[in-house]
């Protein structure tokens, strides 16, 4: 109790301090706006988009509150109207030009509207959008020799969805069927999906609903920042045994994770955590079920899979988002003998596979093949991960800055040592850097982590140049905010 009090009114007090420095920052940027000193130039780039003609952002935000879900919500006080994209930029009706540091959460991995990716989606769909898996087409059949071709070990076998959650549905079924158990454990703290299955697999409140979710037990997370263990995966994984020992029949159809999660507001897990966990769960003869959703497709830079950085092949790994650059596709990658299990009944996905998807994502691998996007995502994500780590030296609000290559999370806190979370600052905080053109994303259990995930075509020269020319105004101003809008720069 005396400690909540405390860590509560530290909490207002910074607060309060915060507020004064946002304040004083808003009318510095008046003045210094003229003589370009506070706000960062974006970078040059060659491209305008058409002009805009459609309805205004307070036209469409009356709508979607007329017509759309009343669960629909938006970032920002006053929520942006993006009406284009290119690369790593996205424009306003206004065409105003904003750097994309969230990259549509994820997803777009090869940059906006890219001009192979497009090509081929145009091409494909003028000669045949949809006809059905029951017929022949060549673009299924070529992307999945090519997806194939980017896994280890067994993982021969592609199933395609339209979605994570069906990925994850599908490949959670398998596992059941696979091994005559019910029983599946994933990670508090974990992001799965929002269908009957996979909510279950989802582990944090506020994505939960009151309904039936069976078959799922949640094991510690291993989170190195706020986990009762650090950074020592096998005290860890210790859970995992105890939950198979005293919360099943000592036989599981697997284990779900993700190795960075997203959602999870960008937590990498406890190095060694997987392959101990492995070895407990093949022990029960369950399978490993790698969630790549946000982490595949290069994003960690150091690998084109976030599960190869703990030295781990699963028996299913599951994708989406990155997979498609923006084109609704996942996917299920599996061995040809847990692939069997399907056939015991008819699966069938109208949508899933189709040939204008699958050959976007087939262009999507080549792009991150002829670019060396997963290269760059390790050498800018790197670069931009220490200037970030160097402004959590330099300021207390920063609790922890953590992930890998174009992954990465800023943590916000009050209290270093409460870790109270700074979920009001970080508001305020990325409200700011959107007025100073840059778009990050936010999440975490508590709400309070920068969730950093650009397409990977963001470049460390454009970051370099902003943020040595403008060093002495960063110092000047010594002000977090513009300090991190210039790093994302
Ligand atoms: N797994 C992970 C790790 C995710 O981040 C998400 C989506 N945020 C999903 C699964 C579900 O994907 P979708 O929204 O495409 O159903």
């Amino acid at each position: 109790m005396q400690r909540f009090v405390v860590g509560r009114v530290s909490q207002e007090k910074h607060f309060l301090q915060w507020r004064r420095s946002l304040s004083q920052l808003v009318q510095n940027k008046a003045s210094l706006q003229e003589n370009d000193l506070l706000l960062p130039k974006m970078p040059p780039f060659d491209y305008s988009p058409p002009p805009y003609n459609g309805p205004s952002a307070a036209d469409i935000l009356q709508k979607r509150k007329q017509y759309l879900s009343p669960s629909l919500f938006c970032f920002y006080n006053q929520p942006v109207n993006i009406v284009d994209g290119k690369m790593q930029y996205l424009f306003d009706e206004k065409g105003r030009r904003y750097l994309d540091a969230f990259g549509g959460i994820a997803t777009v991995n090869c940059g906006h509207c890219h001009p192979d990716v497009v090509e081929v989606i145009v091409k494909q769909i003028n000669r045949l959008q949809h006809s059905t898996v029951l017929y022949l087409n060549h673009a299924i059949a070529d992307f999945a020799e090519a997806l194939a071709s980017k896994m280890p070990g067994d993982l021969k076998v592609v199933f395609f969805t339209n979605s994570g959650t069906e990925a994850n549905e599908l490949a959670m079924m398998m596992a059941r069927l696979y091994t005559g158990c019910n029983d599946i454990i994933s990670l508090r703290n974990a992001y799965h999906g929002n269908a009957a299955g996979t909510m279950g697999a989802t582990a944090q409140r506020v994505w939960k609903f009151n309904v039936v979710q069976t078959g799922v037990h949640h094991a510690i997370n291993p989170d190195p920042y706020r986990g009762m263990f650090g950074s020592d995966g096998e005290k860890y994984a210790r859970d995992v045994q105890d939950l198979i020992d005293f919360g099943t029949s000592g036989h599981v159809a697997g284990f779900i994770s993700e190795a960075i999660q997203g959602v999870g507001g960008i937590v990498e897990l406890a190095p060694g955590y997987l392959p101990a966990v492995y070895s407990s769960i093949k022990k029960a003869g369950g399978l490993f079920i790698a969630d790549e959703v946000q982490c595949g497709f290069a994003r960690t830079g150091s690998h084109f899979w976030g599960f190869e950085s703990q030295g781990v092949v699963p028996d299913i790994v599951t994708m989406a988002k990155g997979i498609g650059n923006g084109i609704p596709l996942g996917a299920v990658v599996t061995t040809p003998e847990i692939a069997e299990v399907l056939t015991r009944r008819n699966y069938f996905n109208t949508f899933g596979g189709n040939p204008v998807c699958t050959s976007a994502g087939h262009a999507v691998l080549k792009v991150i093949e002829k670019e060396k996007l997963q290269e760059n995502a390790n050498v800018v994500g790197s670069y931009l991960k220490e200037r970030l780590l160097s402004l959590k030296d330099k300021y207390e609000i920063i609790g922890d800055v953590r992930g890998r290559g174009l992954m990465l999370g800023v943590e916000f806190v009050t209290d270093r040592k409460l870790k109270t979370p700074a979920n009001v600052e970080i508001l305020h905080v990325m409200d700011q850097m959107k007025e100073m053109g840059v778009l990050v994303g936010k999440g975490g259990f508590y709400g309070n982590v920068f969730r950093i995930t650009p397409p990977l075509c963001f470049t460390k020269e454009d970051a370099g140049k902003i943020y040595s020319s403008r060093t002495l105004t960063m110092v000047a101003t010594s002000n977090i905010l513009s300090q991190i809008t210039f790093l994302i720069y």
